[in-house]
């Protein structure tokens, strides 16, 4: 195939984004699709683990006008309250989405990628006998591209319109997420535990905090609205209860989220090269889908790249998305049966405790080496 090629970006998450930069600064035409308009909140923990450091450094990707607080100690709390820490080998930092993912789109712009907002991909395409892709977009537009690269997060109409297999699986989990203001350690990141779900809490810059939990669609139905769940079911650990009663909340209402799914994804499909969630959700306890989705798109874009017939771009995106992420998203859905029970998580607080090298290996394991 020619070097003057067009990929179609769909979805500007860091997956996106991250791909579209790389393919706009190594001269390739790229146009990004995203339904929504910068900058804006989404649910997430915003814990980036220090695995994209020297990527981030290396291309200057990390906005200079902020301070990230680092993070280097990990706390849990069962859902008693009862808690353990331990350190981070590796560790990471505090950053909202609402500044990164902004930062990242100005980024594509500076590369000369053209970025289309406001505007949502109803369908994707590929023709086999012109081998070429046609997106169709809700505005009444078309689009025509040599290559797609499926950015479009955990879940989307798209993955209903492809008729992707893990769609068909309804999840129980919802995702809430706020921005406060805290008194709580900013060089950790704490889970507190509650009966059916976890709570992520971990400092952001400009002196915030994120508070980000994944809950279940049971209690919320149960109880009526998202503010008695959080009383009736969140706060029965005491340190939630804390959190929520002395903390500054700083948004009118959460983010929230429903039907976070961790099926197994295909990372090919269609012809499309999926990144970030598309291709796979880690567990959020984890704290790396960030990462990954910086990661794999970097890796869809390096695939494209380096050329050759689609069918070796596939297969050079398959089997090097499959070594570095599949065993992580296998752990990380083993690893997620410890929180959010009671047993469970008492039983995980013990460990902390007294077998700490485990604990690490665990924490390794689930996490890739800085790229
Ligand atoms: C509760 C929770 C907490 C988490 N906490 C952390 C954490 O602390 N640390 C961490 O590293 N990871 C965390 N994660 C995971 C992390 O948020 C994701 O892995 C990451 O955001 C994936 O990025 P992405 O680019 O793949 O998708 P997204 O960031 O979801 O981006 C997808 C984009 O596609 C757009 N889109 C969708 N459909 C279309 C369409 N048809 N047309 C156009 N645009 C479309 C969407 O608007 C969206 O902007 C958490 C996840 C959850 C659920």
């Amino acid at each position: 195939m020619s070097d003057k090629l067009k990929t179609l970006v769909v979805g500007g998450g860091l997956a996106g984004l991250i791909a579209a930069y790389l393919l706009a600064k190594n001269g390739k035409e790229v146009v990004l699709i995203e339904k929504r308009k910068y900058p804006f909140h989404r649910v997430c923990g915003e814990y980036l683990s220090n695995e994209v450091l020297d990527f981030m450094n290396g291309e200057n990707l990390l906005p200079g006008h902020y301070e990230f607080p680092r993070i280097n100690t990990f706390l849990f709390s069962d859902t008693s309250g009862k808690s353990a820490t331990i350190p981070l080998d590796l560790g990471g930092f505090g950053v909202s989405r609402y500044v990164l993912d902004e930062y990242f789109y100005q980024k594509v712009l500076e590369k000369g990628g053209e970025v289309k907002t406001g505007v949502q991909v109803q369908s994707v395409v590929y023709e086999e006998e012109e081998n070429q892709f046609r997106l169709e977009l809700a505005d009444g537009g078309f689009l025509t591209g040599d290559y797609v690269i499926g950015a479009f997060g955990k879940r989307s109409k798209l993955d209903k319109v492809l008729k992707r297999e893990f769609i068909e699986k309804r999840s129980p989990y919802i995702g809430v997420k706020y921005h406060i203001k805290t008194e709580a350690d900013r060089k950790t990141v704490a889970l507190h535990n509650f009966e059916g779900g976890y709570c992520g809490l971990n400092a952001i810059e400009e002196d915030k905090a994120n508070l980000c939990y994944m809950g279940n669609r049971e209690h919320l139905r149960m109880y009526g609205s998202i503010n008695e769940m959080e009383k009736e079911v969140l706060w029965k650990n005491p340190r939630l209860r804390q959190l929520f009663t002395e903390s500054e909340f700083l948004f009118q209402k959460p983010e929230v989220i429903n039907e976070i799914n961790f099926e197994r994804k295909k990372p090919v499909e269609k012809h499309i090269l999926m990144v970030g969630d598309s291709a796979g959700l880690i567990t959020p306890l984890c704290g790396n889908g960030m990462a990954m989705a910086m990661q794999s798109g970097k890796l869809a874009a390096e695939s494209i790249i380096a050329g050759g017939s689609r069918r070796e771009i596939e297969f050079r995106y398959e089997s090097s998305w499959k070594a570095l992420f599949e065993r992580r998203l296998w752990l990380g859905r083993k690893v997620q049966r410890f929180f959010g029970a009671k047993q469970a998580s008492v039983f995980t607080r013990k460990l902390i405790l007294h077998v700490p090298f485990v604990a690490k290996q665990i924490i390794k394991n689930t996490h890739g080496k800085p790229f």
